[in-house]
């Protein structure tokens, strides 16, 4: 089966040149149990490790079932190894964190089994040494003779023809050491076993022939004891996937430890959310717009989400026009851009003025909107046109004038009625307010501040706030001569037909010059607009003090402009996409500019330092934890590397092995 032609070995050193082996001439057949001995320095591991393709030779020739081993490439010598050679070790060689059932499980992994079947397999091998009763114990808490014998059962699972021992009894006491040969020839009688032994008193009842070495040559071949002859059966394995191989291999190696696992699972997991926040706390501080100081006086909601749009050749809006502006990014399409810059307050975030400000207000008072200026609200209108019916958990979309939906826990809020006050600071220089009362007719599934408003009351607001400031002239006296005053149109839900109303501001101011009667008529830009208009003295309007109040009919007739619009608003998912959808809009033809952007104008120092010492504390700690990966990632590789080279000595070809040291890793 194996056969040594003139082999002769060299040992080569910087010095010197030690000749290990002399032109050995040795056959072996199978079904021999053969003693190697030789006093130390002989040459004896050298001949193992020749015959078991661990060691290469410099003259000579190696039969292997009479075929010439020196055309064996690398990967032959790895099939050589695989299947038909298992080695016992003098120092066990044994993996010392894997379980003693994990260790002999490892051999059929290699070949191929699954992990659960290679344990089913390793019990039956440990039971023929006697181990199978410490299958769970860790390796590390063995004797030595245990150590030798499980060393003895991963060699056997390997089912190979030649079985080849370097001192298996040398660190075993004599009972031991006889416990370990009596295995050994028990489980190999028709195997080729070549035992390397100095105590030959000790394996002479075992052995079938001897070999004596003395200085690198052949001095004793001597058979002990006649053989029968047994067929070489070649030995079929399977060659299963190699991935799946791997994936085997790596779940054993990480059920073999798993309080070491888990705390590498649980320092890369910290690794990688650690690393995730810098890299997030990073980007964020990537975009300078946000250290600047925002200037309200262009936008009063200078929301980074908003964009201002219009057709590059400022058509008028239509329908049409609005649905092309949906591209990707975008969460809504506001007709009424204004409104986008109109604050609501609902009961309670005015109840604190109220309540500091004046002890006892009077309805007249809380239309009294010097008392708001100090308010500094961050809640601006939005329409309910880009919601659907699923977003809400009860109620409905608002489809009339003053409706709204809002986000409770309350359902019984549904279809209340809530005084609304509408406010912006910057109406042409006028500080104007005003107050609806507002139906909630749906309520939302996700919890948001914001409340949408029909679409009705956007166009009403819009219309309100930032149409041309109106001038309202009445003619006064005999000699009718015309005093104007500037004021602004709302509507008043009371009034039908052409009755008109004053709020409380106005009425003071009229009934200073009441002595004789008057007519109205409103003039805005250079248009006149004549308005027959009923006025009853004795009802004063509380949508605002300082309004004149006016029909729905009213209203659209004096407003009717507002339909000619040719800039809108629409919101984005994400300040990070302003440029990506701000792009989209240029392709289909509209011109945009982000609110937030146009708003920023100087640096803030605060936040400007805030931003560098956040990118390099970001950028170090990305550094750092990264280093930490690879060091961790490191240390675990190094720390397998003696595992590494066992399973290689148990057959595991180079390529599995770095597959299964990624998958290790990657685990
Ligand atoms: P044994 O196992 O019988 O004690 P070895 O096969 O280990 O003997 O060694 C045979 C000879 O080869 C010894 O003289 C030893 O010094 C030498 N030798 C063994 N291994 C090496 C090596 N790696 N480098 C140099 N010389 C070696
Ligand atoms: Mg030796």
């Amino acid at each position: 089966m194996l056969k040594l032609e003139n082999v002769t070995k060299y040992y080569y050193s910087s010095s010197s040149v030690q000749c290990a082996l002399r032109k050995i001439n040795l056959e072996f057949k199978l079904g021999e149990f053969v003693a190697i001995t030789g006093e130390s320095g002989s040459g004896k591991t050298t001949l193992l490790n020749i015959l078991s393709g661990f060691d290469s030779y410099e003259e000579g020739e190696v039969y292997f079932n009479d075929q010439l081993t020196s055309y064996y490439d690398e990967s032959d010598w790895e099939q050589y190894r695989k299947n038909e050679i298992s080695f016992i070790f003098q120092n066990y060689n044994l993996i010392e964190s894997y379980t003693v059932l994990q260790n002999v499980a490892m051999t059929y992994v290699i070949d191929g089994y699954t992990y659960k079947e290679a344990k089913q397999k390793a019990k039956e091998k440990l039971k023929q040494v006697g181990l199978d009763g410490d299958c769970n114990k860790k390796t590390s808490k063995l004797s030595g003779g245990q150590k030798q014998r499980l060393a003895i059962a991963r060699a056997l699972a390997k089912e190979t023809n030649i079985i080849i021992a370097d001192e298996p009894t040398g660190n075993l006491d004599e009972k031991n050491g006889e416990n370990v040969l009596e295995i050994l020839k028990n489980v190999s009688k028709d195997k080729l076993v070549i035992v390397v032994t100095h105590n030959i008193a000790q394996i002479e009842p075992y052995i079938t022939r001897k070999v004596r070495l003395h200085d690198g040559e052949v001095v004793v071949d001597e058979v002990v004891e006649q053989i029968e002859e047994y067929e070489v059966k070649s030995i079929q394995k399977d060659e299963k996937k190699e991935f799946k191989k791997a994936l085997n291999f790596t779940f054993l190696n990480l059920t073999s430890q798993p309080v070491k696992t888990l705390l590498i699972f649980l320092l890369s997991l910290l690794c990688t959310i650690s690393s995730f926040v810098f890299y997030a706390n990073f980007k964020a501080n990537l975009d300078e717009n946000k250290t600047k100081l925002i200037d309200t006086s262009i936008f009063q909601n200078s929301d980074d989400t908003r964009l201002l749009v219009k057709k590059q050749d400022s058509s008028i809006i239509t329908e049409d026009i609005l649905k092309e502006a949906w591209v990707e990014n975008v969460v809504s399409v506001e007709k009424f851009d204004n409104v986008t810059d109109v604050n609501y307050y609902r009961p309670n975030d005015y109840k604190y003025v109220i309540d500091s400000e004046l002890k006892d207000p009077t309805k007249e008072d809380i239309i009294d909107y010097s008392y708001y200026s100090l308010v500094n609200n961050t809640h601006f209108m939005r329409s309910s046109s880009s919601l659907t019916k699923d977003m809400l958990k009860c109620g409905r979309l608002p489809e009339n004038d003053f409706e709204m939906v809002v986000y409770s826990n309350d359902v019984s809020l549904l279809d209340t009625i809530e005084k609304v006050l509408f406010h912006n600071e910057r109406t042409m220089g006028v500080n104007v307010a005003y107050q609806y009362d507002v139906k909630i007719v749906g309520i939302l599934k996700d919890r948001t501040d914001q409340v949408y408003f029909s679409d009705n009351l956007c166009y009403i607001m819009d219309s309100s706030f930032y149409s041309f400031s109106i001038t309202l002239y009445f003619i006064e006296g005999m000699f009718k001569s015309r005093t104007a005053k500037t004021t602004k149109i709302v509507i008043d839900p009371s009034l039908t037909g052409n009755q008109m109303s004053l709020g409380k501001d106005m009425q003071e101011y009229l009934n200073f010059r009441k002595q004789v009667g008057y007519n109205f008529y409103l003039k805005y830009e250079n248009q006149s607009l004549y308005l027959d208009l009923e006025y009853d003295e004795n009802y004063v309007m509380s949508i605002s003090s300082s309004a004149v109040g006016v029909s729905k009919e009213v209203f659209d007739s004096i407003y009717s402009f507002v339909n000619q619009k040719t800039q809108f608003v629409v919101f984005i998912d994400d300040y990070v996409n302003t440029n990506a959808v701000i792009d989209s809009l240029s392709n289909k033809g509209f011109d945009s500019i982000s609110c937030f952007k146009s708003s920023t104008t100087g640096y803030d120092l605060e936040k400007l330092v805030n931003r560098y010492v956040n990118l390099v504390v970001s950028i170090v700690a990305l550094f750092v934890i990264n280093l930490i990966t690879i060091v961790l990632i490191y240390t675990i590789m190094k720390l397998k590397r003696n595992d590494y080279l066992i399973f290689k000595f148990n057959g595991l070809t180079n390529k599995l092995c770095k597959k299964i040291n990624y998958l290790d890793v990657i685990m």
